[in-house]
């Protein structure tokens, strides 16, 4: 992160990370420091390079992309109103289907489900150096079946404070999402087992990211990012830094392509309005 510049918008470091897998082994030390980012920082500092760079904002939801006859895209969006382009890129999420083609016959979509509680305990039993990336120890030690049991969940905790925490109960991937209901009351129970007890909680949080999934369809007219274009770490649900650090070079590729004269310079090749967006792939590929 401090590499992409972005460094001001980190607001805690952990100098180390910690894994619990079970009971039985030591917990591992990732050996590497872990940062939580400000999103309103994050935010802002998005803001002042697009204000900076003379990026043009809309503030609308857009309906549909369509071909005209000249080859251009038009962008549709509420209101009527209608911007027309030459390649429109689709950075709306992951549910971008309305927007854009995926391949067919893909890996089928999973999901990561998460329940989490900014709070204030009293008891806590982690080192507040450290951020427990998972701790998978089994906490119940039920031996008859439960459905909490039937989703492999852990605990994410990260210490702001020696007495306030980020706690976050995380079912990596599943075919069907967890329940949200059934994440809290994993998380609450955990807790409770744990001999932590919550004196205040400050903010909620519930998390729904899907996770692997079809690719967009390279062939179509618009490009795809973040999100939209699968770009989403299929183990981990992370997308944020792989999104930034691919920005640049994505958007100095689509700024050669569109440059006036760039076809003229590369003999036996033609401008083609259809195909500027798998000329982008390509050249990133
Ligand atoms: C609770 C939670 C915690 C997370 N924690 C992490 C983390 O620690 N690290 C990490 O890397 N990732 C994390 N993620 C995942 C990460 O937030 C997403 O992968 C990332 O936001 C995807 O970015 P994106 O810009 O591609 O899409 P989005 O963030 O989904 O942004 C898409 C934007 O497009 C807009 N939009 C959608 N449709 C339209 C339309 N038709 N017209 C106009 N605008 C439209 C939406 O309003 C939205 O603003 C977390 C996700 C959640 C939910």
């Amino acid at each position: 992160f401090s590499d992409l510049g972005f460094e001001g918008c980190i607001e805690h470091v952990w100098q180390d990370t910690i894994v619990y897998l079970d009971d039985d082994s030591d917990p591992i030390l990732i050996g590497r420091a872990y940062g939580r980012v400000c999103r309103t920082k994050l935010h802002e500092e998005l803001l002042r390079m697009c204000v900076e760079s003379g990026v043009s904002y809309l503030n609308s939801r857009v309906k549909s992309i369509v071909e005209a006859s000249n080859g251009h895209s038009l962008v549709a969006c509420d209101r009527d109103t209608i911007v027309p382009c030459r390649l429109a890129t689709v950075a709306s999420g992951a549910a971008s289907g309305k927007l854009l083609q995926y391949e067919v016959g893909g890996p089928k979509v999973s999901v990561q489900t998460a329940y989490g509680v900014e709070v204030e305990v009293e008891n806590n039993p982690y080192d507040p150096n450290l951020m427990v990336f998972m701790d998978y120890r089994d906490y119940t030690k039920q031996k008859v079946s439960s459905l909490e049991a039937e989703y492999p969940t852990f605990l994410y905790a990260m210490p702001m404070s020696p007495t306030r925490f980020f706690f976050e109960e995380t079912c990596l991937a599943s075919k069907e999402a967890m329940p949200f209901d059934l994440l809290k009351k994993k998380l609450l129970s955990r807790l409770k087992t744990m001999g932590i007890r919550i004196i205040k909680t400050y903010e909620e949080e519930w998390s729904w990211i899907p996770v692997g999934g079809s690719l967009p369809n390279t062939e179509q007219k618009n490009l795809a990012f973040g999100a939209a274009a699968c770009m989403v770490h299929p183990a981990t649900g992370y997308s944020v830094v792989r999104s930034l650090s691919e920005a640049p070079k994505y958007a100095s590729v689509i700024a050669t392509i569109l440059k006036p004269g760039h076809y003229k310079a590369i003999p036996g090749r033609q401008i083609s309005n259809e195909n500027i967006s798998m000329q982008e792939i390509t050249i990133l590929s």
